[in-house]
């Protein structure tokens, strides 16, 4: 069924565990998200990035994401990721997503407070929920995953964490339903080690009394996921990892068997591949594991 971020959140927040958000710019990913949820009865996300609109164009993906979404047999929420306007906000609510995300980090403070301000007054109206960003998630530059600040590839450095201060004024602003935090994780393949500041996130998640939002959430070890959660992460945007498992079953195959190879084969074993690395994260987001 379809639901609001804001209502998968708010029952995360209550039980202590995350909800995963898996880019979904294929049939493939989409259906490997949703496939994984139902299987394993857990809650999920399925994100359409700004920058994968050049891979499938909102208006083509978004009424296949809703569609699956209402189809579902577990809580889905259709959310567009890293959107750059309130045009585009406007533009993925008229197709029937459910939450949205406004990512103007990069610009000046009140800047931001302004932009997010005004997508939350329109997306409120229809029962849409809100997240924005603030303080900046760089980018390895290795991945591809959804940012609309590609220029900043600086790797995670502090300068651009979240302030747990401003945090607080900028959610009592604002009025969004989620806040995508700064505080060590990256988009992207992870070149180096993360140190992620989870006292940074205590603080953060203390301060807004709303769920906290990891980006660039694949790569991670087991117990990281877990710290994360523990101290106020609601929502795991996870991607780079699960598009690389996809692809790696479709090589190794292509190693494997001799030719002629028929696409329509390609897609089955990257939809395979994709959810079960979507599960393994599943399984880890609900917080039962001991690490
Ligand atoms: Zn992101």
């Amino acid at each position: 069924m379809l639901v609001t971020l804001k209502e998968i959140l708010s029952k995360a927040d209550e039980g202590n565990y995350a909800v995963g958000a898996f880019n979904s710019p294929t049939l493939e990913s989409a259906r490997a998200a949703v496939e994984a949820a139902e299987e394993l009865q857990v809650p999920v996300i399925l994100s359409h990035a700004e920058v994968h609109f050049e891979l499938t164009p909102l208006e083509i993906m978004g009424p296949i994401l809703v569609n699956l979404a209402e189809k579902a047999s577990v809580p889905v929420a259709v959310h567009l990721d890293h959107g750059s306007s309130l045009d585009v906000v406007k533009r993925a609510i008229e197709t029937g997503f459910s939450s949205v995300m406004i990512d103007a980090s990069h610009m000046s403070y009140e800047e931001n407070i302004r932009i997010v301000s005004e997508v939350v007054d329109f997306a409120h109206q229809y029962q849409v929920s809100v997240e924005a960003e603030l303080g900046v998630i760089t980018s390895s530059g290795i991945g591809g995953e959804e940012t609309v600040s590609e220029n900043c590839e600086s790797d995670g450095a502090e300068e651009y964490y979240t302030d747990p201060e401003v945090a607080r004024d900028f959610v009592k602003r604002t009025n969004i339903d989620a806040l995508a935090a700064s505080f060590g994780t990256v988009h992207g393949i992870y070149m180096k080690e993360p140190n992620l500041d989870f006292a940074r996130l205590a603080s953060i998640y203390k301060n807004i009394e709303k769920p906290v939002v990891m980006h660039g959430g694949s790569g991670l070890r087991v117990d990281e996921y877990v710290r994360a959660i523990n101290a106020g992460v609601r929502k795991i945007n996870y991607y780079s990892y699960v598009a690389r498992a996809g692809a790696e079953a479709v090589t190794e195959f292509i190693a494997k068997e001799a030719p002629p190879h028929f696409y329509h084969d390609f897609t089955v074993l990257a939809r395979e591949a994709m959810k079960q690395d979507i599960k393994r994260a599943m399984e880890i987001f609900m917080n039962k594991i001991n690490a």
